[in-house]
């Protein structure tokens, strides 16, 4: 009853944060495993180099019953942040294309884990570790549950955030360094945490939805001895890692100088420290959060084999995509035509994530959406001629997404290319193509053509002529080398485009 009772409390505090829009740093609980424990019992060996491997991943971009699901760039940029962070781990990440979505309002944002247990247990692709990518996630930033996968917070997704790697490290075993802190001094959060004093021996913790399977009915408490400065029982206590120090902040702090916390706490034995900023798997806030530990990659490493083989990927594509933004950028591989936008192709890219919008903030999205060649549709219907549109993309494929964005860029829609008229536009070719500029091109046909139109590679109108029984013309001598749309108008309003590469 009166566990009951507390728990009630307990829950409450949860749904008032939630209402003020502060998320708590982590919703996981995790309990060292039996399995780590058998594993950092007599020292953790850390004379074998790292293997190097993939781990599946099934990414699901949530949303309400109806509108946008979560936002594709965010995911991106999430994947971008785990690749950063798990550099030097051995472990990378293979992403199944494309994206699973899911729309429920009910569980994009949803009270509580078992919810959310609910939601991946309806939803996981097997094989693979599942992450859910909502917009509250119980009042968390992200949890992990080790019989399920991981749910991620909007607002605390991007590629400045380590929540996600955080995430990813507790479903690899790690537990947090202050284990047994995260309800203060025992499970019901009734002693908070006394920094002044030396700390007890012992706290104790409730991990009932953390453990390696669910259990809806029975409250878990278990028992974790306090980490001592001077390291004599760190296989035993806390973590059992022996290269991260005591640390026994359960809430979220912002390092200062040395990237310590600024808070000193007292262990059992009467020594004041201050707690490590740099580890991933504290509470620190995201600028000091840089790395795992040795022995902790060294425990996601053999947890991963051993316990998770069905998600490793031991051979695998090396091929990483870098500098979209020496490439993109490039006017002369940037050519509209025919309601397409075509742009340069990317070095080991398969999908490019664009988007299109009205807004230079990208705040209203006219195309957003995956191609796997560099040619985009563009909807006639929401383009309109002389307007001036920006347009960026994100080139990655299933295990590379550090690229990012490519800078912006502006076009504008050339006439021909718009949503009212109905007239057919065809593309056709011309020769030579390339051509010098200041040389002719030969023209297909005469039929009916009155006009001769140039657009440059941003759909700017750039030379006009009269053309009647032509049969070839003159690129313009003071044109600079790059893409050009030639379009020629009939009388009877009909279009041919063609794309010309010239050459100065
Ligand atoms: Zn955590």
């Amino acid at each position: 009853m009166m566990r009951a009772l507390l728990f009630g409390i307990i829950f409450f505090c949860f749904l008032s944060a939630t209402t003020a829009q502060t998320l708590d740093p982590c919703g996981t609980i995790p309990h060292r495993s039996e399995w780590l424990a058998n594993f950092q019992k007599d020292g953790i060996d850390l004379s074998q180099r790292p293997v190097d491997f993939r781990i599946a991943l099934n990414a699901h971009q949530v949303g309400n019953d109806q509108g946008s699901v979560f936002k594709y760039s965010l995911v991106l940029e999430t994947l971008a942040a785990l690749e950063r962070d798990f550099d030097s781990t051995g472990m990378g990440f293979v992403v199944n294309l494309p994206f699973d979505t899911l729309r429920s309002t009910f569980y994009n944002s949803h009270d509580n884990v078992l919810d959310g247990a609910d939601m991946m247990f309806a939803n996981n692709k097997p094989d693979a570790l599942n992450i859910y990518y909502v917009s509250n996630p119980a009042g968390n930033c992200g949890y992990n549950l080790p019989y399920a996968g991981i749910a991620m917070a909007n607002q605390c997704s991007g590629f400045g955030e380590k929540t996600i790697s955080h995430e990813v490290g507790h479903a690899f075993s790690l537990p947090h360094p202050f284990l047994g802190w995260e309800g203060g001094q025992t499970d019901d959060g009734s002693v908070p945490p006394d920094y002044n004093s030396p700390a007890p021996r012992t706290v104790t913790y409730d991990y009932t939805y953390f453990q390696s399977t669910l259990v809806r009915d029975t409250l878990i408490i278990d028992t974790a001895l306090v980490e001592l400065v001077a390291r004599t029982n760190c296989y035993e206590a806390a973590d059992g890692f022996c290269d991260t120090p005591a640390d026994y902040i359960a809430n979220r702090w912002t390092c200062s100088t040395g990237n310590q916390s600024g808070l000193s706490q007292t262990d059992p034995d009467g020594e004041v420290f201050k707690s490590d900023g740099t580890l991933i798997m504290n509470y620190s806030d995201d600028v000091c959060q840089s790395r795992f530990s040795d022995e902790q990659k060294a425990a996601m490493q053999a947890f991963a084999q051993s316990e998770r083989s069905s998600w490793v990927r031991t051979t695998f594509d090396t091929n990483l995509v870098r500098g979209v933004s020496e490439v993109i950028v490039d006017a002369d591989g940037f050519a509209l035509s025919s309601n397409e936008l075509t742009f340069t192709s990317v070095t080991n890219a398969t999908h490019y994530y664009v988007e299109v919008s009205d807004r230079r903030s990208f705040s209203n999205l006219l195309v957003d959406t995956v191609v796997t060649s560099p040619v985009v549709p563009l909807p006639s219907s929401v383009f309109e001629q002389g307007e001036e549109y920006n347009f960026r993309v994100y080139a990655f494929n299933d295990h590379s997404f550090l690229a990012g964005s490519s800078p912006v860029m502006q076009f504008s829609v050339p006439a021909g290319i718009t949503n009212t008229t109905s007239a057919a536009i065809s593309t056709i070719s011309i020769s030579p193509n390339p051509v010098v500029s200041g040389s002719f091109v030969e023209l297909p046909f005469r039929k009916d053509i009155d006009r001769l139109q140039w657009y440059d590679a941003r759909g700017a109108l750039v030379a006009e002529r009269p053309s009647t029984n032509l049969t070839s013309t003159e690129v313009p001598a003071h044109f600079v080398s790059g893409v050009y749309n030639l379009m020629l108008l009939s009388k009877d309003g009909d279009r041919y485009v063609a794309r010309v590469q010239v050459i100065r």
